[in-house]
């Protein structure tokens, strides 16, 4: 009987996936695909990552490592956390993954029960929702609309709390609208969660180093939320290594124990050779993270300039990571006549216009 769990059922399929997979299936045969689904830096991995790789091979990292990560990375995590973040963890409080999206499962199936309910700012990158339901926990939506730059105010997360909340969960910088919560804004949501011992604090900072206002700030640096913070990060998205799949996290112990435990059964730890690619990039030169940054930024005056350009549609001026999320209400409903393109955009080609515009 061809019968998937009941578990399975409950998951979504990574539409980000499914879409990345479409557009390789269009590539292969010939299109002129602009690919903008999964989120990852057209850049390669910066050649001292590289090189601090090739030496591991040659130095013999070929064994399984610990669950949680070599000793000399969590030291390297725990202090890059207290120097750049202000975020005291351990080095027992660290834990690599294959990747911040296992951290965060680790987290939620680690954590969650039946019933329990997670609060998420809208709009959320999309794997919050699958990994919370595999949980079997509920997902609490908070909305924010482009008029408060896609961030929730303290009244809102105040008015979602229930007895059942477990975990707030959030990404500052944003997928997928690249808003950043400003000091003061995490103050005052620090001040709401205060109140709350029973939840969690999970914040996702993966897009730390893709953040054009200024200093990053993580709300576990706030005071009076001691032992309640979950940091999670990576070096995916900041050092252009999504492929080397490798995540961390800082946790109170009980839940970086409680994740060790998780992941001992799935994946025995993360990859060895990533590991000490890792430990070169949190520890090694930033210049080239910051050359991406600068390349990310001019892309994103570049898209606002253009799509400004469309009568009717409403863009934000994201401060970090490498998304837009325009306003495209005015357009719903309506169709649009390729032949009245306006001429500034014409980086599609005549053929995609035909395909993707119909009259
Ligand atoms: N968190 C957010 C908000 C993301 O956008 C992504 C990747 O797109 C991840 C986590 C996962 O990152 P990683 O490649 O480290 O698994």
């Amino acid at each position: 009987m061809e019968q998937v769990s009941e578990r399975l059922q409950r998951l979504e399929e990574s539409a980000t996936i499914v879409m990345a997979q479409k557009s390789r299936e269009l590539k292969a045969r010939g299109l002129n695909v602009i690919d903008l689904s999964l989120g990852e830096p057209d850049f390669l991995t910066p050649a001292h990552i590289c090189a601090a790789a090739k030496r591991a091979i040659d130095e013999g990292y070929h064994h399984y490592p610990p669950v949680a990560g070599y000793p000399d990375l969590r030291a390297a995590i725990s202090e890059k956390f207290q120097h750049e973040n202000g975020l005291d963890y351990a080095p027992e409080q660290i834990v690599v993954s294959t990747g911040a999206k296992q951290s965060l499962a680790n987290i939620m199936l680690s954590i969650l029960n039946e019933g329990d309910e997670v609060i998420v700012p809208a709009p959320y990158w999309v794997s919050y929702s699958a990994q919370i339901k595999m949980a079997g926990a509920n997902l609490r939506p908070v909305s924010a609309g482009i008029e408060s730059d896609f961030k929730i105010s303290p009244e809102q997360l105040r008015a979602t709390i229930t007895a059942k909340s477990r975990i707030f969960l959030f990404s500052s910088p944003c997928n997928p609208t690249g808003s950043v919560y400003s000091p003061s804004e995490l103050e005052a949501l620090a001040s709401v969660l205060r109140e709350y011992p029973r939840i969690l604090i999970v914040s996702d900072e993966i897009y730390e180093h893709i953040n054009f206002s200024g200093r990053h700030h993580s709300i576990g640096s706030l005071p009076g939320l001691d032992n309640r913070v979950i940091t999670v990060n990576g070096v995916s998205k900041g050092y252009a290594m999504t492929g080397w799949r490798l995540g961390y996290m800082g946790a109170p112990l009980w839940v970086a124990k409680a994740c060790t435990k998780m992941q001992g059964q799935f994946t025995s730890g993360a990859n060895s050779i990533a590991q000490r690619a890792a430990l070169e990039a949190l520890t090694g030169d930033l210049k080239p993270t910051h050359k991406m940054r600068e390349a990310f930024r001019k892309r994103r005056d570049l898209m606002i300039e253009k799509l400004s350009i469309i009568e009717g549609m409403q863009v934000n001026v994201p401060q970090g990571a490498f998304y837009l999320f325009p306003d495209v209400h005015a357009f719903l409903g309506k169709s649009y006549k390729a032949s009245r393109w306006p001429q500034s955009m014409n980086w599609h080609s005549s053929s995609l216009k035909r395909r993707w515009y119909p009259q």
